[in-house]
């Protein structure tokens, strides 16, 4: 069809939205619930398949969208159970998303953005700039994807993180819309509070996303205790400094009173010493938060190295000693390059794209 690729998503739309769309075509209302059954419960590939629809209807359906097509450029699985995709997308670009399988669930690892131009010194996503935001069925996709894969097994998405490549605070509004229909009960059904996405510190999407009214589990990537350290890791720190991401992380506490996770990557010799610990513990202290301390990741193009096992240990042990909440996160997938933009970053190596 000549159109095809002016054609929304259908993936992009919450359910209100498919409502709203029904009720111009002089639908009734109910018809929607049952799109989005056959999207995210029997999820069929085509609206041909969407059998208790009337056959106008699936024409009309098929006029006005399209599905999003996830081709599997690569898929890697690690001897923990990880599995980590490389899909292209119909433009030819490339993201990654990883399942993570845990004893409570398994876990998707979405992306958000083709790319990122946020800059932090230790990140692979970056390296190429920002190609493109993703749209909000783009990033569905990924889940249902990753659903399709378990469902062999009888298993289900049970959590999702948003620390895939890309800023999800600096593409809004498909990040929301992904949201509301990962959380929609008619479809996938994805508790909320299983759901967390993490942020370089955009400010004014943190003070947006405090009004939203959610259960959906809010990270910041803080990764320096004070404000000069985190200019040199995350140029982002220059736009919104780190007092006023800190001030946001406040008020969201206040207005939610949800807890806050802080990542905080550790990088031999950079940030990862005991006066940061210190530092950091007394910029936190008395906070409803908890944080993740994350070995930081091997980047090639960064000359960065790991802080010793025994460091990591103590650097928690003064978060906590002065009662600030610290765990380590558990590494999975490390045989099958899963950490950020890294699988992406070969691909491009090898393409020329
Ligand atoms: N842009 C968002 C979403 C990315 S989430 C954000 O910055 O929060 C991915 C998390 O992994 C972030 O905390 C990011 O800072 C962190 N990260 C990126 N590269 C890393 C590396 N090499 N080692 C450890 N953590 C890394």
């Amino acid at each position: 069809m000549e159109n095809e690729q002016n054609k929304p998503f259908i993936y992009d739309f919450t359910i209100d939205q498919i409502q709203d769309w029904i009720k111009e075509q002089g639908e009734p209302a109910f018809r929607a619930g049952q799109i989005f059954d056959w999207l995210y419960v029997k999820r069929v590939g085509s609206f041909e398949d969407m059998t208790n629809l009337p056959k106008p209807l699936r024409d009309k359906l098929n006029d006005s969208f399209r599905f999003v097509t996830l081709t599997e450029i690569t898929k890697m699985s690690s001897k923990d159970g990880t599995v980590k995709f490389l899909f292209g997308l119909h433009d030819n670009h490339a993201i990654e998303t990883v399942i993570m399988r845990h004893n409570y669930g398994n876990s998707v690892c979405v992306t958000t953005q083709v790319g990122c131009r946020i800059g932090c010194t230790f990140c692979a996503s970056t390296l190429g700039g920002l190609k493109r935001d993703l749209t909000a069925g783009e990033i569905v996709a990924q889940v249902v994807q990753s659903q399709k894969l378990l469902d062999p097994e009888d298993e289900r998405v049970s959590s999702i993180v948003i620390m895939g490549s890309g800023e999800p605070f600096e593409n809004y509004d498909a990040t929301m819309n992904f949201l509301r229909i990962m959380i929609d009960p008619k479809g996938l059904n994805i508790g909320q509070r299983h759901i967390t996405v993490s942020t370089s510190g955009i400010v004014p999407s943190m003070l947006k996303f405090a009004e939203e009214n959610t259960q959906i589990n809010l990270a910041i990537s803080i990764h320096a205790p004070n404000d000069a350290l985190r200019s040199k890791l995350m140029p982002v720190n220059r736009r919104f400094p780190f007092e006023d991401v800190i001030n946001a992380c406040k008020y969201y506490i206040e207005k939610t009173g949800r807890r806050i996770t802080f990542e905080y990557a550790l990088i031999g010799g950079v940030n990862d010493r005991p006066e940061h610990a210190e530092e950091l513990a007394s910029v936190l202290q008395g906070m409803l938060c908890h944080v993740n301390l994350i070995p930081v990741n091997y980047v090639p193009e960064r000359d960065y190295v790991r802080t010793p096992r025994d460091d990591i240990f103590e650097f928690q042990r003064i978060l906590q000693k002065n009662n600030v909440n610290a765990t380590i996160r558990r590494e999975q997938g490390h045989d099958i390059a899963a950490a950020c933009g890294q699988l992406r970053a070969k691909h491009m190596e090898t393409t020329t794209g």
